[in-house]
């Protein structure tokens, strides 16, 4: 992306405490309307990052730009951005209407400013009816968008949001998922969603990037994140995968599993050199199962569990190494019995290898 393409630029910008780096060399240039997620294990730096581009704290080195401007030494009030934090409780005994209005009384605007905003920010996120309430009588997807409109009511041109649906439960959580999405398509400004969990970073996001110890590990297309994953962290921590060790073979275009009798065809562009050790990774939805008598190719498996996951049904399969691997099918009437003994196998296009780590 260009300079001028970029909406926002982080430019090589490092945060060291001391000796230790809790942003190391981090550059990312994200688009005007874009929805990016930010994903990385806890302590990995995530909020770190959202903390300089917020204001809250500066570099130790590199720069920030907001639409070509260098923003790296401005305060916070100064960058017009709105921020979402999971710590960041409405007040018990405020009504939604002075839960919103809180920025903008901090910032002194005149009231005129203060109702036409509210009205606003009500409107979009469909509060107006609401406004009069007490938090304790919302619903907690209806208090969870009145935090949104704390972030979202002064107009900002950018929306930071650092884990804000951690503390919900799962189906809620989902809910609002979708929610954000459509709130920032609508607003087309750009939000920068901080998460651990990569549930939430793959169903609202164009773009994800992953952090891991300080570092920008990976950056894509949600889609291509999760299909092609770029480095072996990355294919651990996204998505569920089973891994497996492998040997290259003399000519260059197949894998022999070291510990099993398989053998498989390298996904197409693959270039590893014959003799060298690699490590498969196949998401837990991506086995093909045959039942034994199909005499086709694959690891030999007995199904040890059947697992009933709503519309999925997760088989937890032995080798006969005493390895366990699970394997994500859609649910049907009569699966496989336990006991059973099936052949595991993959398509070269539904498996991600890279040289082996150790
Ligand atoms: P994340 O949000 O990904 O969980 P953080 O960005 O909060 O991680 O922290 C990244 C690392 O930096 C952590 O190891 C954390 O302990 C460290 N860290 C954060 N703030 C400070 C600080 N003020 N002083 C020293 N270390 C810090
Ligand atoms: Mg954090």
């Amino acid at each position: 992306m260009s300079q001028s393409g970029s909406y926002i630029r982080i430019d090589n910008v490092s945060r060291r405490y001391g000796a230790f780096s809790a942003l190391d060399g981090v550059s990312l240039d994200i688009a005007k309307e874009e929805f990016i997620a930010i994903l990385g294990p806890s302590g990995s730096g995530k909020s770190t990052l959202l903390r300089l581009i917020a204001g809250l704290d500066r570099p130790t080195e590199g720069r920030i730009h907001f639409e070509g401007q260098d923003v790296t030494s401005l305060p916070p009030h100064k960058r017009g951005i709105g921020m979402v934090f999971q710590e960041f409780l409405l007040f018990p005994h405020r009504t939604v209407r002075e839960n919103l209005a809180f920025p903008l009384r901090m910032r002194r605007e005149p009231k005129e400013v203060i109702e036409e905003r509210l009205e606003w920010v009500a409107g979009v996120l469909s509060l107006t009816k609401l406004l009069d309430r007490y938090p304790s009588q919302l619903s907690g997807g209806q208090q969870q968008r009145v935090a949104l409109g704390r972030g979202l009511v002064a107009r900002p041109t950018l929306l930071l949001l650092d884990e804000p649906l951690a503390n919900l439960d799962r189906e809620l959580r989902q809910e609002m998922e979708i929610e954000i999405r459509r709130y920032q398509k609508q607003l087309g400004i750009p939000f920068i969603y901080v998460t651990h969990n990569q549930e939430e970073a793959l169903s609202m996001s164009d773009r994800i990037a992953v952090i891991h110890n300080g570092r920008l590990e990976a950056l894509g297309e949600r889609q291509s994140i999760y299909d092609h994953p770029p480095t072996p962290f990355v294919a651990r921590f996204v998505g569920k995968s089973s891994k497996f060790r492998g040997i290259v073979s003399a000519d260059g275009t197949t894998v022999s599993l070291q510990s099993h009798d398989f053998q498989f065809a390298l996904p197409a562009g693959s270039a590893f050199k014959a003799g060298v050790s690699v490590d498969i990774f196949v998401k837990n939805e991506r086995f093909d199962l045959a039942s034994k008598a199909e005499g086709s190719a694959g690891i030999i498996c007995t199904i040890a569990d059947v697992v009933l996951r709503g519309p999925f049904l997760e088989y937890v399969l032995e080798t006969d190494r005493g390895d366990t691997v699970i394997a994500v099918k859609p649910k049907r009437n009569d699966p496989l019995p336990v006991g059973e003994k099936v052949l595991l196998s993959w398509s070269p296009a539904d498996c991600n290898v890279f040289k082996a780590e150790d």
